[in-house]
């Protein structure tokens, strides 16, 4: 017999948990299949749908043969495409040759760029609470999370002051989310200019989540940290197709780098899923910019503004809830401690009392246990009734 025991898994993998958001999307699952209306308040993609030309132009380069191999770093076309989409909103240039990789999905973003940088004992710097794969993939690694609080009393901006007394000679990696899953703040331009300061001062390279840029709320503009001094050269960026573009089947983000530090990241790209399938990449290089796309993606961000200010005005009135406006995503962290409850019995109880699943703070953070995260990627209606569920639980409550 083996002297190892294939069934515990790899050491690696065995204390990584599955991710919450799932696990209450089970849940709230089991209850709809039981003949229940569920409000999905955990939900983390938008409802809508493809942008049609999107849609189009892929099913005619999937009916034009577009069915082999692309180059592992993506197709040229997609490429130089993404580059002139960072090039209108960040005014950063990126080569399409060297400096552009086309992933499966932000999540293969993410992890190649962990993997392709940190070694074990390594330490990377998050702000917490944050999106669960920056820790769990750190883990994977070997590497160590330094989390820094994001507090109410600071209004969930990052603190720059603390940030930089965190800073090891074990630290290589700073993640900024911008704007950030899960409390939906932009993080100021004073704030990122600090960061920047810091990152390059300590030698420090930035992997810079910016999935959320184009969801932003009364008149809120999101700063990429790469464009600060001395950034440019130290930063990964990292955006993608899923939320802007209504596309998260679709599995398509990118990164953004200096040719050599997106070699490192393509290796880990080619062993990992080779490429995206290169009919998804031909369709969306040849849409992505075109006017009924772009007018598509500006009424999808007026059906967000509305939901967020009604379920806003909706939250505001239930008492023993509190939260920061969000100004980007589509994410409230609601702080519900007034209500007696922690995060976590306060989500367990409203699904299985009224159904309406939330996912609870301590799944982005071990210290957010009196927030819950409420996502307002639902229609109008919906967003209606979640409140008035809540609104009964929270009076049952007092
Ligand atoms: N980054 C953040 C902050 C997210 O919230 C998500 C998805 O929820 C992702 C990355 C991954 O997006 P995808 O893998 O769908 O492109």
């Amino acid at each position: 017999m083996s002297q190892t025991n294939f069934h515990q898994g790899a050491e690696r993998i065995r204390a990584i948990p599955f991710s919450p958001v799932r696990k209450v999307m089970e849940r709230a699952k089991e209850i709809e299949q039981q003949g229940n209306k569920v409000v999905f308040f955990q939900i983390g993609e938008p409802d809508f749908a493809t942008p049609k030309p999107i849609v189009d132009a892929t099913v005619q380069a999937l009916l034009a043969g577009k069915t082999h191999y692309a180059p592992n770093r993506g197709t040229p076309a997609l490429r130089k495409a993404i580059a002139d989409d960072i090039a209108r909103k960040n005014g950063i240039g990126y080569d399409p040759a060297t400096e552009i990789l086309v992933t499966v999905g932000g999540a293969e973003a993410i992890n190649n760029a962990i993997m392709a940088f940190i070694n074990p004992g390594d330490e990377v710097i998050t702000f917490a609470p944050a999106f669960m794969n920056y820790a769990n993939v750190v883990a994977m690694a070997g590497g160590k999370t330094v989390s820094i609080p994001l507090r109410k009393e600071n209004r969930l901006q990052i603190d720059p002051e603390e940030t930089a007394r965190a800073i090891s000679p074990r630290t290589k990696m700073m993640i900024i989310n911008n704007p950030s899953n899960p409390t939906g703040v932009v993080y100021e331009r004073d704030v990122l200019a600090k960061l920047a300061e810091i990152a390059v001062k300590h030698d420090i390279l930035v992997f810079s989540d910016e999935i959320y840029d184009e969801l932003l709320y009364d008149g809120a503009a999101c700063t990429s940290i790469a464009t600060f001094p001395g950034m440019r050269e130290r930063s990964i960026l990292m955006n993608g197709f899923s939320k802007a573009y209504a596309m998260t089947g679709w599995r398509l983000a990118y990164l953004a780098a200096p040719a050599d530090l997106l070699t490192h990241m393509l290796k880990v790209h080619q062993y990992e899923t080779t490429c995206v399938p290169t009919f998804i990449q031909d369709g969306v290089a040849a849409s992505m910019a075109l006017p009924e796309t772009v007018a598509a993606k500006a009424r999808q961000m007026e059906a967000f503004a509305k939901r967020r200010a009604r379920l806003l005005a909706g939250l505001a009135a239930i008492p023993g809830l509190a939260f920061t406006e969000p100004k980007g995503a589509f994410y409230v962290l609601l702080d519900v401690s007034g209500t007696g409850l922690t995060g976590e019995a306060f989500a367990a109880r409203l699904l299985e009392e009224k159904h309406v699943a939330l996912v609870p703070g301590v799944g982005f953070s071990p210290d957010c246990g009196e927030y819950v995260r409420i996502s307002f990627a639902v229609s109008e209606d919906d967003i209606d009734l979640g409140l008035e569920r809540m609104r009964d639980f929270v009076s049952t409550l007092q």
